[in-house]
């Protein structure tokens, strides 16, 4: 997992964009973004007028999905260059690696509140695919396996409420979720609006490319 050093609420007040690192938090009137909505460290008056460079914009965004998904570095290049190297669209591949990681899935299908609560369930040994453990954020799940959690984790208080906040939850239609079982099956891979905006990971393939 990588360890994000800063307070999560900075590196969104940093990038000046909700990032949801909070879990239930990021919706409440109390996330920073709402209360401070400029960089940390300067008055609101002394907030930059204009747009970044190019590169800027670029370095931007690549700061940006590395907080999101909890990625460092050496993971988001190896990432590109297998998506560059895969037929179709390379932005598409990218978000689509993304996606597919199993921390953002659990994360997708609501059962945490967070991609970071959703890495530490992985972690810390709580998921099945196919009946066993993997306790790899960063596995990738393929069309076909199944995902759930061990039976002493859905017996314990961690989960207590999860069965209630799911009946009012809609997780991706790639993702088939029986909600009552807490089990999922991978119908396919993300594409179209679950791939969210292509044009934001375009700068991150226009950075990886220069
Ligand atoms: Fe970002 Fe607001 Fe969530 Fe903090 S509470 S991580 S500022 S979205």
């Amino acid at each position: 997992m990588a360890n994000l050093i800063s307070p999560k609420c900075k590196l969104c007040r940093r990038t000046g964009e909700k990032l949801f690192l909070k879990g239930e938090r990021c919706f409440l009137p109390k996330c920073a973004m709402v209360k401070r909505p400029y960089p940390p460290g300067r008055a609101k008056k002394n907030v930059r007028r204009g747009g970044f460079s190019e590169f800027g914009r670029q370095l931007t965004q690549k700061q940006k999905i590395k907080k999101v998904y909890g990625v460092f570095e050496r993971q988001l290049k190896k990432y590109f260059i297998e998506a560059r190297a895969k037929k179709g669209d390379a932005r598409e591949n990218l978000m689509r690696r993304f996606e597919t990681r199993l921390d953002n899935v659990i994360f997708r299908l609501g059962w945490a509140k967070s991609r970071a609560a959703a890495r530490q369930l992985v972690n810390h040994g709580h998921v099945l695919i196919n009946n066993k453990r993997v306790s790899i954020p960063s596995y990738q799940v393929k069309k076909g396996e199944t995902i759930t959690l061990t039976e002493r984790t859905k017996k314990s208080k961690l989960i207590e409420n999860l069965l209630i906040s799911l009946k009012k939850y809609q997780a991706p239609t790639w993702l088939g979720q029986e909600p009552d079982e807490l089990k999922a099956r991978v119908l396919g891979v993300p594409a179209g609006e679950d791939l969210g905006d292509i044009s934001a990971i375009g700068l991150i393939v226009e950075y990886y490319s220069r």
